[in-house]
């Protein structure tokens, strides 16, 4: 596997007058296989960034890259989860359509994808609705359905944005556990954008704290979780 590398990235919205710096001279590396979560203030530009990971949003300075690629539009190496997995399934596509259909864009015949779709199912305990619709699963489930969809490109890295913000106290307990377990199956990079430093040091090897511009970053937070 290949490091994500952030180099001196920089992100301004609009232009002249109504110019809004939210990211400056922010520099990280993840490595193959670290688990990773970002974490700030609300408007630091936290969803920004993992934008601009993702390839949706070019950084207006510095660079994204993977190894040495640059990562300047949305790659097969990168799949993303958001919060709203409302917005991001298809309500009239079956569960394991909603799966299966992003991988035609990338050449799969269908008998493969439809497997594919499958084992992503059963990887994230919902082998037995593929039949159903988004709609008839609750919200944890739906989030479920969009990270399979997002493991069956089998991409080496997982970006999620807030992804557990949405769901039921139960629920973001199981799909925390869930985001431990994929990591140690698929032997996966995760990187995982929340507000909830608790989550945040439950889930990660790392906490990166991001925060002001220039943009601080606090990388590797040390916890001291006082005396025994
Ligand atoms: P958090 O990441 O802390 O949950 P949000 O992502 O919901 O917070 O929003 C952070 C701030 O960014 C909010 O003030 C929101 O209104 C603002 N925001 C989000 N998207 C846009 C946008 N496309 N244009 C302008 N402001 C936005
Ligand atoms: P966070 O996820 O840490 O809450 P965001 O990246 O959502 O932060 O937003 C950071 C800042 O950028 C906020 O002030 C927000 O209003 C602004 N912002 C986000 N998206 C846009 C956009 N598309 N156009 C203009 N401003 C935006």
């Amino acid at each position: 596997g290949q490091p994500l590398v952030v180099d001196e990235v920089g992100m301004t919205y609009g232009s002249g007058e109504s110019a809004h710096e939210v990211l400056r001279g922010l520099s990280l590396r993840v490595d193959p296989g670290e688990f990773v979560c970002i974490v700030g203030p609300s408007g630091a530009g936290k969803t920004t960034l993992l934008r601009c990971l993702s390839g949706l949003l070019r950084p207006t300075a510095g660079s994204v890259r993977i190894g040495e690629q640059p990562v300047t539009q949305p790659l097969a190496e990168i799949a993303v989860v958001f919060q709203d997995y409302r917005g991001s399934l298809m309500p009239w596509m079956r569960v394991r359509d909603n799966v299966a259909f992003p991988l035609e864009g990338m050449g799969v015949k269908k008998a493969e994808r439809l497997e594919r779709a499958q084992q992503s199912l059963e990887a994230v305990g919902l082998g037995d609705v593929g039949h159903k619709y988004p709609w008839q699963l609750s919200g944890g489930m739906q989030q479920r359905v969009a990270i399979a969809r997002a493991i069956a490109y089998r991409s080496p890295i997982l970006l999620m944005d807030e992804p557990f913000g949405s769901v039921d106290a139960q629920a973001r307990f199981d799909l925390e556990d869930l985001a431990l377990r994929l990591r140690r199956e698929l032997d996966i990079t995760v990187v995982v954008v929340t507000h909830d430093i608790d989550e945040a040091v439950y889930l990660s090897d790392r906490v990166v704290v991001v925060a002001g511009t220039p943009t601080s970053v606090v990388d590797d937070l040390t916890i001291d979780l006082g005396p025994e």
